[in-house]
């Protein structure tokens, strides 16, 4: 009887089945022509420093122009990417990009400028990305390894593949900077912001949209702030979107912002242009007038 019940189940659930992996594959094939097609593009957020308001660093975020579907953001590809494995071609590909438009933007006269890029999980397990070209390639273009932050998420720290936290640990003690995305909606305890030794946490925008004034917004900002500073972790706050968001981050002692209040993701065009525009007016030489953060 329960192999006959086992039988119907299967045929009833068997033509969804097969239009889902139908679709799936789909995709995975589309995916794969977008990727030779060079139909892969990298936009950046500029990430501001909330002291003297002058971006000084930018996220990038990856998209694709598909050719009848449009701009299409991460969530509609990435886990498919993962899933697929394409996902380290395509990490390595952002990282390159990242790396090139960083070289551009120092050279500018902010010798400092970081960008930082999304890795998840999969880019560090036994099949993932080999990070020593990464560290290779930086060298390339002459560029510091701290140039590159990677922005990673609490379960990544927390999983259970050895490759994963060994590779971590090989990046920080090649002085790459490590950023923790999306900071509290995860189980990461404080143990393992010291074992890694994070450099940035991002205050993931819902606890930033929650700061407007009697909620408990302010008070959950303000202790993972305070947390972050007496472990010596920068703070960057994600999706800024009100000047009163602004306000109450500031008055926290919040030390970087990012969002649709200072910027959307933009081009690298757009990211130079903008750059320029804050730079000191070049009356002798650059160097002179070069601007940190
Ligand atoms: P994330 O790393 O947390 O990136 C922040 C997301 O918030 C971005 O969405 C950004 O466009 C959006 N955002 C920024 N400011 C605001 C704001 O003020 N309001 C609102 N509502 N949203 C804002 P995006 O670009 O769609 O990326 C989504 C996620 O996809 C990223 O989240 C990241 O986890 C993943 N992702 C993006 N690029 C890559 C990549 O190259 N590799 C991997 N593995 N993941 C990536
Ligand atoms: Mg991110
Ligand atoms: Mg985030
Ligand atoms: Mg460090």
């Amino acid at each position: 009887a329960a192999k006959q019940q086992g039988r119907n189940r299967f045929n009833y659930f068997a033509p969804f089945m097969q239009e889902a992996t139908r679709v799936r594959m789909t995709l995975v094939n589309e995916l794969r022509e977008a990727v030779n097609h060079d139909e892969l593009r990298i936009l950046f957020q500029p990430i501001i420093d909330l002291a003297s308001g002058k971006i000084c660093k930018a996220e990038a975020l990856v998209r694709w122009q598909h050719p009848v579907r449009g701009l299409l953001n991460p969530a509609e590809f990435i886990s498919i990417a993962e899933s697929s494995g394409m996902i380290v071609g395509i990490g390595d590909w952002v990282f390159k990009q990242a790396a090139r438009e960083v070289q551009k933007l120092q050279a500018l006269g902010l010798p400092d400028f970081q960008i930082s890029v999304n890795k998840s999980a999969w880019q560090f397990r036994d099949n993932g990305s080999n990070y020593e070209q990464w560290l290779d390639f930086l060298q390339e273009l002459h560029l510091d390894a701290n140039s590159i932050i990677i922005e990673v998420t609490e379960n990544l720290l927390l999983d259970t593949a050895n490759s994963v936290s060994e590779r971590m640990l090989a990046l920080q003690h090649a002085h790459m900077q490590i950023s923790l995305d999306d900071f509290g909606t995860g189980y990461c305890s404080v143990a393992f912001l010291r074992r890694f030794d994070i450099d940035y946490i991002k205050i993931d925008p819902t606890f930033v949209s929650n700061l407007s004034n009697g909620t408990d917004g302010v008070v959950l900002c303000e202790a993972i702030i305070a947390m972050a500073h007496k472990l010596d972790i920068k703070v960057i706050a994600e999706g800024i979107e009100t000047p009163q968001q602004l306000a109450a981050l500031t008055a926290a002692g919040c030390d970087l912002g990012q969002g649709y209040l200072f910027s959307k993701p933009i081009s690298a065009e757009e990211l130079e242009k903008q750059i320029k525009n804050q730079l000191p007016p070049v009356n002798n030489s650059l160097d002179i007038h070069r601007t940190t953060c």
